[in-house]
């Protein structure tokens, strides 16, 4: 059994994705080609935004939102403390201060009750994390940013296709950052990332900023850095985007069946906030007791499973220096304790899921 099986889907879109990388190497157009061009305008469509600038990574897509909306020294930006590094690592790279708040428990996506507490003059910013494939609560954190005149930037790198009342992650914030990494609900054959935005302002300092800061080659106006979007990665995802919204529907029908065998043995499932549609890039659970001995009974029994995250960002070796300590962020600290990840994607077999549940059952009945 495999945690994610990336040759699977292949096989199902072969011809096509053959065909388009054969067409970008017929053309030599590997650097800003064709396809760069429209898988932003399809991207940039598909989040129901104005602009896409592709880029090498979610993490440069994050780091450009920030440096385009001149966040820096002196500023501090409110984010969760349960993401993958490159959230807060993006922020620090700044010179800004990241400011965490705590997580809703049952979510894992940062709690817009705590968000007003932390806000200083300084804060500039929310960065919430639209974490495992489900939006954050954001009309909520809206309504305080609109309230206390703050940004919001989305770090929709696990939520491509995820709704709110009907609108698109990306949608919300004056900044959606998208990622292509492989492993993602739409995952490039390399790196890749996109920053998305109705911000015509900031659009233009991003595509100038991927190109060393030069509106024109060999006129730079300001120091920015090298990280286009591959033509040959954007090709793929192009044949890529147009499966995607199947590919998250049985993501939630492969969920779906996890939560009915689940949730009579007294797993705690994923929690689904009302009226978001979740593309479950992760299937996650709570195991309260025992979670590495049922993840090492699982590996035992060839079934991989994945801690999604084992750290809170606050008690990193590499923020140390922001001054956190344990017990600041109980409900994250406790979620790195109980989080466990179950392979998802569209191509895994329903006897797969059959088989895990199964094997927690069993697990379940020793060791209760
Ligand atoms: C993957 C990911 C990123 C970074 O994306 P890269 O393309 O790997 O740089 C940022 N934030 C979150 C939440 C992610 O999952």
């Amino acid at each position: 059994m495999k945690f994610l099986d990336l040759r699977a889907q292949y096989q199902t879109i072969k011809t096509e994705i053959d065909a388009a990388i054969e067409a970008v190497v017929r053309e030599t157009d590997f650097i800003m080609g064709r396809a760069v061009n429209e898988l932003e305008s399809a991207v940039a469509q598909y989040c129901g935004v104005k602009h896409g600038v592709g880029l090498n990574s979610g993490t440069d897509a994050l780091f450009v939102a920030l440096k385009a909306l001149n966040l820096g020294p002196g500023n501090e930006v409110i984010t969760t403390p349960f993401s993958f590094f490159a959230t807060v690592e993006t922020i620090i790279l700044t010179g800004a201060k990241p400011v965490f708040v705590d997580i809703d428990p049952r979510t894992f996506t940062i709690d817009p009750t705590k968000i007003e507490a932390a806000i200083t003059p300084k804060t500039k910013a929310i960065l919430p994390v639209h974490l495992y494939g489900q939006l954050a609560d954001i009309s909520t954190i809206l309504a305080i940013a609109k309230k206390r005149n703050l940004l919001v930037i989305e770090d929709a790198a696990q939520a491509i296709g995820s709704t709110d009342r009907g609108r698109r992650a990306c949608s919300f914030g004056i900044a959606g950052c998208l990622s292509f990494f492989p492993s993602k609900n739409l995952g490039a054959y390399g790196d890749g990332g996109m920053l998305v935005t109705n911000d015509e302002r900031l659009a233009k300092y991003a595509r100038q900023w991927r190109v060393h800061g030069a509106k024109q080659k060999y006129f730079h106006d300001f120091v920015g850095d090298s990280s286009r979007l591959d033509t040959i990665q954007a090709a793929i995802l192009l044949v890529k985007l147009k499966h995607l919204d199947d590919w998250n529907t049985t993501r939630r029908a492969k969920a779906a069946q996890y939560d009915r065998l689940l949730q009579p043995l007294g797993i705690v499932t994923p929690y689904v906030r009302p009226d978001v549609t979740h593309i479950y890039h992760q299937y996650t659970i709570r195991v309260p007791e025992h979670r590495d001995a049922l993840a090492a009974y699982l590996k035992e029994h060839k079934v991989p499973t994945m801690t999604y995250y084992p750290q809170p960002l606050h008690l990193l070796l590499a923020t140390k220096s922001l001054g956190y300590h344990v017990g600041d962020f109980p409900k994250a600290e406790r979620a790195c304790q109980e989080a466990l990840s179950l392979p998802i994607y569209p191509e895994l077999p329903d006897k797969d899921i059959e088989r895990i549940a199964q094997l927690i059952g069993e697990f379940l009945s020793t060791h209760q």
